[in-house]
């Protein structure tokens, strides 16, 4: 790691945060409150351009951060296995109706601790041991819970992975009907963390019905554009649908189980509690509610035709720089950039750009040569820089700064000159402007 000139340390380091709030977490443990003063330092003063990360309001913040994390209500809203539910059964019914409302959904389950819970519980509700099920590569942009042999679901099931074409990037669903017939998987999986395109989750559904599988369609990335009309929605055609709450969607961090089928609402309510999970997350399916209910109201649909404007406009002017982006584009908020042009690694790039105040990951590129811990690509976003109000313009500042400290990765005072500009834009789009550490 190199130091910053002075001139900036002077500027990250000593821009006055008032430590007025969390009072009682300075008096009482100051090695963990000096952290929390760091880490929202890092948020306010980089460009966040992980794709599965977003800026989640003070209102949720607030409700995540709350007396109901003492609360412990096993079971469901009006059968507990606890007293003094009454109130909290308030916040898990209300996030239940407005997740249903949200997404044009008979049936939600909102109590899953996260993505991969909800993954985990429809396995279980759905599959036994030793049955077959298929999903997106890993490797070409699924998810470790889609049959990753880390995974569970890649230790209690044999995996078939349908992978995208190697010239185009995009899935060949026919190629995926051939896979499915072949080894009649119980479970087919759609939905993934870095595949940019459209899904058709109709044909999806079509392939799965001639098999006699069951289709669950993990969008997890999508849920936000989803839920606010800019990106198709796989709650019609799929059985199940899961998501997390916390990436497109801007809530706090969590999962949601989506279905139109009564038996397979029971199924999975039996395999969240007690079947994978014990007591509910009360202060976080609070904050669930919160966070559905900002985006039922019209700004959320603005804001996400925004993240796909935003998402394009990276892109494209990636591409100016000579950056190849996988599969010539995106659809969505997300993509991955084909570093090979430059003759740069995912790995050196990510650091490199994380000095330079912007973060993101590296990540395989389809059909890469190189290990998952060094890559030939990286993987960018646009929800968080959008929650700041970022526009076009500054789309075009960020892309053309990445390709500079590209292009000159190794060169430290480019990669400093480049820390202070985005650090000037962070600041011009400030976020938390009421929360003082
Ligand atoms: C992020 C993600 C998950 C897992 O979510 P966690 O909350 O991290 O457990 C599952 N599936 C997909 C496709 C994801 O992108």
């Amino acid at each position: 790691m190199f130091k910053y000139p002075q001139d900036i340390e002077i500027l990250i380091g000593i821009r006055g945060i008032e430590r007025k709030k969390m009072k009682n977490l300075k008096r009482n443990d100051s090695e963990i409150y000096s952290m929390f003063v760091k880490e929202l330092k890092r948020q306010r003063e980089t460009i966040e351009l992980i794709a599965s990360e977003n800026i989640a309001s003070q209102a949720i913040m607030e409700a995540q951060g709350s007396c109901l994390t003492n609360k412990y209500a096993e079971g469901y809203p009006g059968k507990r296995y606890y007293g003094g539910c009454e109130v909290v059964d308030i916040a898990e019914a209300v996030a239940v109706e407005r997740a249903k409302k949200l997404f044009n959904s008979r049936f939600a389950n909102v109590q899953p601790h996260s993505g991969a819970q909800a993954n985990f519980a429809v396995q279980l509700a759905l599959l036994d041991p030793g049955d077959t099920i298929m999903g997106l590569s890993l490797s070409h942009g699924g998810h470790l819970t889609h049959g990753s042999p880390y995974n569970v679901s890649g230790k209690w099931f044999k995996i078939i992975s349908y992978t995208v074409e190697e010239k185009t990037c995009y899935i060949n669903y026919e190629k995926m009907e051939e896979l499915a017939l072949k080894h009649k998987p119980k479970l087919i999986i759609s939905g993934g963390s870095a595949y940019s395109r459209i899904w058709d989750w109709e044909r999806i559904s079509k392939i799965a019905k001639k098999i006699n599988a069951y289709h669950m369609a993990d969008i997890a990335h999508y849920a936000g554009l989803v839920a606010a009309g800019v990106y198709p929605s796989s709650v019609d055609y799929a059985d199940i649908t899961t998501t997390t709450t916390h990436k497109t969607l801007r809530g706090p961090r969590g999962g949601l189980i989506l279905t139109n089928n009564e038996e397979f609402a029971k199924k999975i309510n039996s395999a969240v509690f007690p079947g994978g999970q014990g007591g509910p997350l009360m202060h976080v399916i609070a904050a669930k509610a919160v966070a559905f209910g900002e985006a039922l109201k019209p700004e959320f649909r603005e804001y996400q035709k925004q993240v796909l404007i935003n998402a394009k406009k990276l892109a494209e002017t990636l591409e100016k720089g000579n950056l190849k982006i996988v599969s010539g584009g995106t659809d969505s908020h997300v993509f991955l950039v084909d570093l090979r042009p430059l003759g740069v690694k995912g790995k050196d790039a990510q650091e490199a750009l994380e000095k330079a105040g912007i973060t993101l990951n590296k990540n395989e590129i389809p059909y890469d040569i190189e290990k998952p811990t060094i890559t030939s690509g990286i993987r960018i976003g646009s929800p968080a820089v959008t929650t700041r109000k970022m526009k076009e313009t500054e789309m075009v500042k960020i892309a053309e700064a990445i390709v500079k400290v590209l292009k000159n990765i190794d060169n430290k005072n480019v990669i400093s000159d480049i820390r202070l500009d985005m650090l000037k834009l962070c600041n011009e789009f400030p976020i938390y402007k009421d929360l003082k550490y």
